[in-house]
């Protein structure tokens, strides 16, 4: 049986590396300017090349985001930039434009050409269609259920490739002019400010500045704001379906979450390819997915269109975890770096997660903070600052460090 490819977003440098540490098989990234999702500290050129010697170098395949929607304006530079790509060995392009799809194929033929989910394919004679164009993989919308995945991997033999974990639009997979309308943040050149997680009140026009919530909560309403999708449970269903690649949304996302999404799915489906049959989904990957920011989960359309269940009325975002650092190095003495992302504080209760569904759990000590070594031990290590600790179990570079989150007092 074939596993699936697992893809994931990579923001920036540090989330690459992180996707590649818990297990990816690639990674999905932007360039400057190009790609939607333009607020993700994407890649430089320089960076771009060094971005595919890393993964190269560890067996993961990059796919660079180029899926705007191209006005006329676009094209020019658009141009410039795929040919400053073009020697980059970069896996495949990802295009949702037909004009950028027509210039991928002119300035880099060899190049594959994977579809994105902004071009809404939602059946198998679209899928085919784009095949006919030069496209090797089609994103799927995240609107097909089951059945109809199926349906398209029976009658197409092109790669396709599915959202299995992430964020879910209130519109056809991202076309969406919410945003652009309300901020003048264009979702469609990946400047979305997700207008459709804020809350809504009702203003009735003679009583200008009274706004009525819609629902009994007084933060508002969340009208349009859709639960994350969510298909663990359902991964063998994925992979016998034959799609080729299950994608995690997320590019804006932090660390943790790239972190903590890409560990879970890599178990899974290394424990669905050891033994299928006795294969199950266990409670602490639903626990894991759990304590990322989120809010809510659904399996979306799989199963048929989604109800008000699969909607949160009730809140904004879920979250029971926080990221406080990364193992930056492991020295031969047993002493270990740690990049401080979030002020830690000697008694802290840290768990240190590595791969696989590895995790331990350590009482912080006073820390020695580098290049403050003549303080001595401090109490409180504060972003930015790279701390020096034993601890008494074996960890690797680019680990990460989390605590429960726990309420600041300032
Ligand atoms: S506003 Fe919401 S529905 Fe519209 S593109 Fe942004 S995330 Fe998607």
């Amino acid at each position: 049986m074939k596993i699936p490819e697992l893809l994931a977003p990579a923001g920036n440098f540090e989330k690459l590396r992180m996707a590649v540490h818990y297990g990816a098989d690639a990674v999905y990234l932007g360039g400057e300017g190009y790609s939607l999702r333009n607020l993700a500290d994407n890649f430089s050129l320089d960076q771009l090349a060094r971005a595919v010697d890393y993964a190269h170098g560890r067996g993961v395949k990059v796919y660079l985001a180029t899926n705007i929607f191209a006005g006329n304006a676009d094209l020019g530079g658009m141009r410039r930039y795929l040919e400053q790509v073009a020697d980059i060995p970069l896996d495949a392009c990802i295009v949702a434009d037909p004009g950028v799809l027509d210039m991928v194929g002119e300035i880099s033929p060899q190049r594959p050409i994977h579809l994105s989910t902004q071009a809404n394919t939602t059946n198998w004679r679209s899928a085919r269609f784009w095949q006919r164009q030069g496209v090797s993989r089609v994103n799927l919308a995240r609107e097909m259920g089951l059945a109809e995945i199926r349906e398209v991997r029976a009658r197409v033999d092109l790669e396709l490739e599915m959202f299995v974990h992430g964020a879910m639009c209130i519109s056809y997979s991202g076309r969406c002019l919410l945003s652009g309308v309300m901020t003048g943040r264009d979702a469609n050149k990946g400047e979305c400010a997700h207008p459709c997680r804020w809350g809504y009140a009702i203003v009735e026009e003679q009583r200008p500045g009274r706004c009525f919530p819609i629902l009994e909560d007084e933060r508002g309403t969340f009208i349009f704001n859709s639960r994350d999708l969510c298909l663990l449970e359902y991964l063998p269903d994925l992979v016998e379906s034959g799609v080729d690649s299950l994608k995690i949304e997320g590019r804006m996302k932090g660390a943790h979450y790239v972190a903590s999404v890409v560990r879970v799915y890599r178990e899974a489906l290394d424990r669905y390819r050891e033994d299928p049959h006795g294969y199950r989904t266990r409670p602490e990957w639903l626990d894991e997915l759990g304590k990322i920011s989120h809010r809510g989960y659904t399996s979306g359309f799989l199963f048929g269109r989604p109800g008000g269940e699969d909607h949160e009325y009730r809140t904004g975002y879920l979250r029971s975890h926080e990221f406080v650092g990364l193992v930056s190095e492991v020295r031969e003495d047993g002493e270990v770096a740690l990049e401080v992302r979030n002020r830690i504080r000697a008694g802290d209760e840290l768990e240190f997660i590595g791969r696989g569904m590895s995790s331990h759990r350590l009482t912080m000590p006073p820390m020695v903070v580098e290049g403050r070594e003549d303080d001595g031990p401090v109490r409180t290590a504060h972003p930015n600052q790279r701390i020096r600790l034993r601890v008494p179990f074996r960890v690797e570079p680019l680990d990460m460090v989390r605590r429960e989150k726990v309420e600041e007092d300032n």
